[in-house]
């Protein structure tokens, strides 16, 4: 269920419905969008008394929504959100007309390793650096991750060269940690579907990164992210596939003059991972530029100083210089987009 709120509407007005709904035992989803704000009803479980809630000062319609997601949908908020994301060298905006870039290895190997990945990363401009403290691994005798000194490493990344950090939680125990020392959550594909792990994300105070399972169809993905937005997490979160065949989801339908792009589902931003999603070194560049021209969001690119040193997906990782190339293309590409590169 769906609250559409006037325009005008006053702040005052916004919460007295939430109140209501929240008497009515049920969870209220505020959801200011560019030009109105919507309130998204959780928690009902039969059909809601329409009457009571139209009935409030500065409600335009109340709406049932069917489907089996609704705050990460395009009923709910039929702008685009733009992610904040705050880091040491100012905000980064992911969402909109920003494509936000984020580099660095797969995994946190050692303190050297990453500072001599960020050094060389930093002239490129990227702003957001990657790695895994916690790898969930397909065999449990591949290197597993740093843990809380793997934190430590990317938090001497961020004092030293500005970057934002982004890297994996695999449980609550290490989303407490990831939550505690880094500035982006990412939940990996292997747990897309640990429901109690998303909802621990929706509740964090920092950003999410939603990364979609191997296996999953749209709609599971939908539902996925709907988990973290459900317990609160509203503007905070991305959605990334490493899936390139999604590449069909984002339509651009740019009008004469203005800068409108909409994509069919889903308002969140969504981030494609031309590394994991290729697997191949030499396909990253080409599935960049094809993801940013369809109008994703911004990309993931594992980037290492000596790949063929690398404890986990060195195949895939390319060196600083070649992110170099590929950024200089995507701002190209951005530009015919009329997009900006974070
Ligand atoms: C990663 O981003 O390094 C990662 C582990 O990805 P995935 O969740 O796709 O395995
Ligand atoms: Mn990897």
């Amino acid at each position: 269920m769906l609250v559409v709120m006037q325009s005008h509407a006053t702040d005052e007005q916004v919460r007295s419905v939430c109140d209501k709904i929240e008497s009515l035992g049920l969870k209220a989803h505020p959801i200011p969008g560019a030009g109105r704000t919507a309130i998204g009803i959780t928690g009902n479980n039969g059909a809601v008394d329409l009457g009571i809630l139209e009935s409030l000062p500065g409600v335009v319609e109340c709406i049932p929504v069917t489907k089996p997601y609704k705050l990460v949908s395009l009923d709910v908020k039929s702008d685009p959100t733009i992610v904040r994301i705050p880091t040491p060298s100012g905000d980064v905006l992911v969402g909109g007309e920003h494509l936000a870039m984020t580099a660095g290895p797969c995994a946190v190997e050692t303190e050297e390793q990453c500072l001599a990945i960020a050094q060389q990363l930093k002239p490129t401009g990227v702003r957001l650096f990657r790695g895994g403290a916690y790898k969930p691994r397909t065999s449990p005798y591949s290197f597993q991750g740093l843990g809380l000194p793997g934190l430590k490493i990317l938090a001497q990344v961020r004092k030293h060269y500005g970057f934002g950090i982004v890297t994996e939680a695999i449980d609550n125990e290490s989303l407490d940690l990831v939550e505690e020392w880094a500035d982006v959550i990412q939940i990996g594909a292997r747990n897309m579907q640990n429901f109690s792990l998303l909802k621990r994300a929706g509740r964090a105070k920092k950003p999410v990164l939603l990364k979609r399972g191997m296996s999953a169809t749209l709609d599971e993905f939908l539902m996925a992210a709907e988990y973290v937005m459900s317990e609160g997490n509203y503007k905070r979160h991305a959605l990334r596939t490493r899936r390139p065949h999604l590449l069909r989801f984002f339509p651009q339908h740019p009008r004469p003059g203005r800068r409108a792009r909409r994509k069919k589902r889903s308002h969140l931003p969504i981030l494609v991972d031309p590394s994991h999603g290729t697997g191949k070194r030499h396909k990253v560049l080409p599935l960049s530029r094809a993801a940013v021209a369809v109008g994703c969001d911004g990309l993931l690119v594992e980037v290492h100083h000596q790949p063929e040193k690398a404890l986990s997906d060195g195949m895939q990782s390319i060196l600083p210089t070649e992110f170099a190339e590929l950024l200089s293309e995507i701002k190209q590409i951005a530009q015919v987009l009329h997009r900006r590169v974070n």
